[in-house]
C-alpha cells in the first residue's frame, strides 16, 4: 500500500514536470487584468544614452515597458487605468544600477554579518534594499552574499527593493580575500567541515580547479546570474595583503569553464596586474576595482574587451575604523587611482560604476554621492550614462541566466521601466543625486510606482 501510494506520487510528481506547457495553456484562457499605465506628460528625457536632455515630451508606460515616447500629446490609455504624472519639464531618466553591490553586507556591522543571526541579518538587508530602491537605484549587480532569498521575495513583491543580479558566495582560495575564518579554525580536514561564512553562502573557499567547480556550480543551481571569484588579496582580508595572487591560472579557468557552460561569466576581484593579467588568460570577463594596474595590463583590457567594474576610492580623510595593516592597505589603493583612471581614460576601457560600500549605513545613505566624487575624472554626462546605459551593457553579459530579460539602464520605447522623475537636470548639477528624497520625486520599478511626490 504505502508502495503504490509513493509510485502514485512520482507519477502524479511526473505529471506536473512534464506538462508545464499544457498547464501554461490552461492559465492563458483566464480572462487578462487590465494593464495599468502611468503616463508621464511634458518631460525632458536624458536616455542613458546620449547624456543630453531632450526637448518636451511624454512617455507612457503600460505594464511593465515604456510603450509610446512622443512629442505629440499621448492619450491616456483606455484598456485599463492611467495614472497622469504632470512633468512640468521636469527630467526622467532611467534608474541608477550599482555594479558593485553587496545586499547583504551593507547595514550589518562585519561581526553581525560573519558571526550574527541568520534571521536578523535577512530583515536588516530588507530594510536596506527599500532605502536603496529610494535612493534611485533601480538594480544592483550584487558581488558577494546569501542575497537569493532577498532577491526572491523583492521579485515576488513581498517587500520593496531593486532589481538584483547575484552572485551569490564569493569563491575565494584558503587565506584568500573571502576566508573570514580565525587561526583557531585551522587546520580544516580535507573534505572536513565547513566554516561559518560557507554555511550560510557567503563566501566560500576552494583550493583545486575541482574544489572552484563544485563551489561555482552550487551558486549557479541556486541562481547566480555571474560569478565572482577574488582573484588576489583585499583592503579588509583578514589574512591575505593586497599583492598576493590568489586562484591559480588552471583554477580560475575551472570556474569560467563552469559559468560558461551555464550561459554566464566570471567575474574577479583584483588591483594588481599580475591577479588581473591572470584571470583576463583564465577567460575571466570584468575585473572589479583595478586599482593598481599598469599600462601593459590596461593595453590587454582594452585589446580583450574586458570591463573595469571600478569604485572611487580617493582620501577624502574618512577612513572607516580598521587595523593599521588594513589602513596601510587602503592608503595604497588610493595611491593607484588616479593612474588606473589615466589609463582607463587612454585606453578607453569599457568602464563600469559600482559602489561596494560595505558595513554602514550611513555609508549607504551616500550611495548616489560616490557617483558625485567621480566628477573629477568625468563630467556629470558621462557619469550619468555610465551609471545607467552603460551598467546595463555589462549586466547583459549574464545571458540566458539575466534575471530580467529586457532592456534597462535606458529610456527608450519597449525597455523596462526603471525610471526616476528629477527635479532639476542632473546632467548640469549632478548633485541632485546625492538627495534623493527630496530631488528624486518618482521612483519606479519594472513600472510600479513606488514613490510619487510629484504636486497634484
Ligand atoms: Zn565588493
Amino acid at each position: 500500500m504505502k508502495y503504490a501510494l509513493h509510485r502514485s506520487a512520482i507519477a502524479a510528481a511526473l505529471v506536473v514536470a512534464l506538462c508545464g506547457p499544457c498547464i501554461a495553456q490552461s492559465s492563458q484562457s483566464a480572462p487578462v487584468a487590465a494593464e495599468s499605465s502611468v503616463l508621464f506628460q511634458n518631460v525632458r528625457i536624458f536616455d542613458g544614452k546620449s547624456g543630453q536632455l531632450s526637448g518636451p515630451a511624454n512617455v507612457l508606460v503600460k505594464g511593465r515597458t515604456i510603450a509610446r515616447i512622443s512629442v505629440a500629446p499621448i492619450a491616456a490609455n483606455t484598456d485599463g487605468p492611467t495614472t497622469v504624472v504632470a512633468g512640468s519639464g521636469r527630467t526622467l531618466m532611467p534608474g541608477l544600477i550599482d555594479n558593485h553591490w553587496h545586499a547583504m553586507l551593507v547595514r550589518p556591522t562585519a561581526t553581525e554579518a560573519i558571526a550574527g543571526d541568520v534571521g536578523y541579518v535577512n530583515l536588516v538587508a530588507g530594510v536596506e534594499a527599500a532605502a536603496t530602491l529610494m535612493r534611485g537605484f533601480t538594480t544592483v549587480r550584487d558581488l558577494g552574499g546569501p542575497s537569493f532569498g532577498l532577491k526572491r521575495a523583492i521579485d515576488q513583491g513581498l517587500i520593496n527593493g531593486p532589481r538584483v543580479y547575484p552572485s551569490g558566495a564569493m569563491i575565494s582560495i584558503t587565506g584568500g580575500h573571502g576566508d573570514f575564518r580565525q587561526p583557531y579554525e585551522l587546520p580544516r580536514a580535507l573534505g572536513g567541515p565547513l566554516s561559518r561564512m560557507e554555511l550560510i553562502g557567503g563566501s566560500m573557499i576552494a583550493d583545486s580547479p575541482d574544489e572552484v567547480r563544485v563551489r561555482v556550480r552550487e551558486q549557479l543551481l541556486l541562481g547566480a546570474s555571474q560569478i565572482k571569484l577574488t582573484a588576489g588579496g583585499g583592503v579588509a582580508s583578514p589574512h591575505s595583503p593586497l599583492d598576493v595572487s590568489t586562484f591559480t591560472e588552471p583554477e580560475l579557468r575551472a570556474a569560467v569553464e563552469a559559468a560558461e557552460n551555464w550561459g554566464t561569466y566570471v567575474t574577479v576581484h583584483a588591483y594588481t596586474p599580475v591577479a588581473i593579467q591572470r584571470a583576463i588568460a583564465a577567460g575571466v570577463k570584468v575585473i572589479e576595482h583595478g586599482h593598481l594596474m599598469d599600462e601593459a595590463t590596461a593595453r590587454l583590457m582594452a585589446e580583450k574587451g574586458i570591463w573595469l567594474s571600478f569604485q572611487p576610492f580617493v582620501d577624502d580623510g574618512n577612513i572607516a575604523p580598521m587595523a593599521p595593516a588594513n589602513v596601510q592597505r587602503l592608503k595604497q589603493v588610493f595611491s593607484g587611482t588616479e593612474n588606473t583612471i589615466a589609463l582607463a581614460k587612454k585606453y578607453k576601457l569599457r568602464m563600469a560604476f559600482g559602489t561596494d560600500i560595505l558595513f554602514s549605513a550611513d555609508a549607504a545613505s551616500r550611495q548616489g554621492g560616490e557617483l558625485v566624487r567621480m566628477r573629477r575624472w568625468y563630467s556629470a554626462p558621462e557619469l550619468l550614462v555610465m551609471a545607467t546605459g552603460t551598467n546595463a551593457q555589462l549586466l547583459q553579459l549574464s545571458g540566458p541566466r539575466n534575471p530580467y530579460p529586457g532592456k534597462l539602464g535606458v529610456v527608450e520605447e519597449g525597455a523596462l521601466a526603471d525610471l526616476l522623475l528629477v527635479d532639476g537636470n542632473p546632467l548640469e548639477d549632478l548633485q541632485l543625486i546625492e538627495n534623493p528624497d527630496r530631488n528624486f520625486l518618482v521612483i519606479m520599478k519594472d513600472g510600479k510606482v513606488y514613490k510619487n511626490t510629484v504636486p497634484r
